[in-house]
């Protein structure tokens, strides 16, 4: 499985994405700026969004994402465009309610038209499986203020976890000791240590109390962990408080990075 990383970091500044990865050119772990990262013809080769929560900086790019389906459209594709968006019952409701609500943005569930959308949301459930594309997805419930799950990725016998947004969480650590070829984990690291405070109150984490939480996942240092959603503003403090902690093949992502898994 290929991962490029479109946005991983949890602030928007110039040089700085918002968090998006896309998986083997058709799956998009979150949309924080696939339509910044790719251009039209990748952009219209996305299929499926697994989306993690409905924080803006999670779901921004899907309002573009499916504009700029139009754009493609009056370049004389007439191709079929669907993106089928999986997320939790109470995320999709909430994309219906307050995004694609005809105020904030139109309904593009309704667009062309009911029969033929460019976005469908589909109900995912904690820990029932699903494959798109050739690749076997799970959610896992993680710990944050809104509801929100990681995903487990499995593509051909290979998996990936991605933590999403969270504070100090279980489930996820129990589900990845339990892979038989676990190839990567991207997870959340946001804040300083000093903003612990502020990790706590928002659910995510500083490179101390990740730490704790990566005493549960019995693979560390040998198996990758990559960090995500850092906020730009702080990069250089976490950068050090990182590399203090000394431990093997425990790194921040960049937006270069594409992992071959
Ligand atoms: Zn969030
Ligand atoms: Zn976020």
């Amino acid at each position: 499985m290929r991962v490029k990383v479109l946005g991983c970091y949890g602030g928007q500044l110039i040089g700085f994405r918002l968090t998006s990865f896309l998986i083997n050119d058709s799956i998009l772990l979150d949309a924080g700026s696939p339509a910044e990262g790719l251009s039209l013809d990748e952009q219209y080769a996305i299929r499926h969004i697994c989306l993690s929560h409905t924080h803006l900086d999670h779901i921004k790019d899907i309002a573009l994402l499916a504009d700029n389906r139009a754009l493609r459209c009056m370049g004389g594709d007439m191709s079929n465009s669907m993106i089928t968006i999986h997320s939790l019952p109470e995320n999709n409701a909430v994309l219906r309610r307050h995004f694609l609500n005809e105020h904030i943005w139109p309904d593009f569930t309704r667009i062309p038209s009911p029969e033929d959308p460019t976005l469908r949301l589909h109900d995912i459930h904690p820990e029932q499986p699903f494959e798109i594309d050739g690749v076997t997805v799970t959610a896992i419930p993680v710990n944050h203020p809104v509801p929100c799950t990681g995903f487990l990725i499995d593509a051909h016998g290979k998996q990936l976890i991605y933590t999403a947004d969270t504070g100090c969480t279980d489930r996820i650590w129990e589900i990845a000791n339990a892979q038989p070829n676990l190839r990567a984990v991207i997870m959340d690291c946001s804040f300083p240590n000093e903003y612990q405070w502020l990790a706590d109150k928002s659910g995510h984490q500083t490179p101390a109390a990740m730490m704790r939480d990566l005493k549960k996942f019995d693979a560390l240092g040998r198996v990758p962990v990559y960090l995500y959603h850092m906020k730009p503003e702080s990069l250089n403090i976490m950068t050090a408080e990182i590399e203090a902690l000394d431990v093997p093949h425990l790194r921040m992502l960049t937006q270069v990075d594409e992992l071959l898994l």
